[in-house]
């Protein structure tokens, strides 16, 4: 077996996610390279050899990656991905933009969202927004998966020293064009990687009583902050900060969920938390079925009496 896994990077730095995806391959079994598609990406490259498991690093450096067109990496997946039986890359939107296409461009279906691998070609995935496991076989020739980081503990990112190959193919497509992008910054840590989450709902009010509100409990504890969708959708916070179905997928080993209520579709993107607390006023509230603690009570008086006694 031999497994091409797509590096997550931003040209600097490799995305802790794809040392998740490289322990899926592991559970695979078989060599395991790593594509890293860039541009001025060497950096990239020489982490992603240090990665435990790691037998060999593919640096695809230029300028028609540079901004990770999905276009262009996915015919550079597709060339490059000839020669595996298997390519993985993370369930983000980078992977979920470029694996699809890349798995057309080969003609062979897909399996998206893989959390237990139970054979070479067997695997298990989340269906009806995580109300049902579906366990999958594929019959193709080249398994393409997109892999869920938070089902899979990730490798150490030191301990390999895997070669580094420069790849000479450049796959521009010329189909689409990098504009700008707009990168929300925070000194917090990224939503999908944090040990704590912090998430307000529709039940905070607005986008300043989120930030007057959540802001101190998520600072004391060094937390990642999040939404429901309901929250998102009235302009409390950025879009990038929806956890759900259709947000974002996190399992932090404490969730915090302040003035949200647990609808489905929120609880298929936290109900793997190790322990979830709910703060709500409604004792009847669907979250509480999932929450370790529950506390019943106006989010504006139980949350600064809680961050008092932190
Ligand atoms: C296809 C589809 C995809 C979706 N994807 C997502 C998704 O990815 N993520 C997501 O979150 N939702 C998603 N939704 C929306 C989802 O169905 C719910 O509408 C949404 O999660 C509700 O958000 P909420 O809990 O913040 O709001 P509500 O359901 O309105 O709940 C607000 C809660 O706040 C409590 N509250 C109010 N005031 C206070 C107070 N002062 N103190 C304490 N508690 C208070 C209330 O008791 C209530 O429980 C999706 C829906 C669809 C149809």
């Amino acid at each position: 077996m031999s497994i091409l896994v797509i590096a997550e990077h931003d040209n600097k730095t490799l995305n802790g996610a794809t040392l998740n995806v490289v322990a899926a391959a592991q559970k695979i079994g078989g060599d395991i390279t790593v594509l890293v598609a860039g541009s001025g990406a060497q950096a990239v490259a020489d982490q992603a050899a240090q990665v435990a498991g790691v037998s060999k690093v593919l640096l695809a450096d230029n300028a028609a990656y540079a901004n990770q067109l999905a276009e262009n990496v996915a015919a550079l997946v597709a060339q490059v991905g000839k020669g595996y039986s298997h390519i993985l890359a993370t369930s983000t939107t980078t992977g979920k933009n470029v694996l699809p296409r890349a798995a057309a461009l080969l003609d062979v279906s897909m399996i998206s969202d893989i959390i237990a691998v139970e054979s070479a070609k067997t695997f298990k995935r989340p269906i009806y927004a995580g109300n049902a496991i579906a366990t999958v076989e594929s019959s193709e020739s080249i398994v393409v998966a997109t892999v869920r980081g938070t089902a899979f503990d990730p490798v150490a990112n030191t301990g390999g020293s895997a070669a580094v190959e420069a790849v000479a193919d450049v796959q521009d497509a010329g189909i689409s064009q990098f504009i700008s992008e707009e990168i929300v910054k925070s000194e917090r840590p990224e939503l999908t990687a944090a040990r704590i989450v912090v998430s307000g709902g529709r039940g905070v009010g607005s986008g300043e009583n989120y930030h007057t509100v959540l802001d101190p409990l998520a600072d004391k504890l060094g937390a990642a902050q999040g939404a429901s969708r309901a929250a998102v959708d009235a302009g409390f916070v950025p879009n990038d900060m929806q956890v759900g179905q259709t947000g974002k997928i996190v399992a932090p080993d404490l969730y915090i969920a302040v003035g949200i209520s647990g609808a489905i579709q929120h609880l298929a993107g936290m109900k793997d938390s190790k322990v979830i607390v709910a703060i709500n006023k409604d004792e009847e509230a669907p979250i509480n079925a999932v929450a370790d603690y529950w506390l019943v009570g106006d989010l504006n008086t139980v949350v600064p009496s809680l961050v008092a006694q932190l």
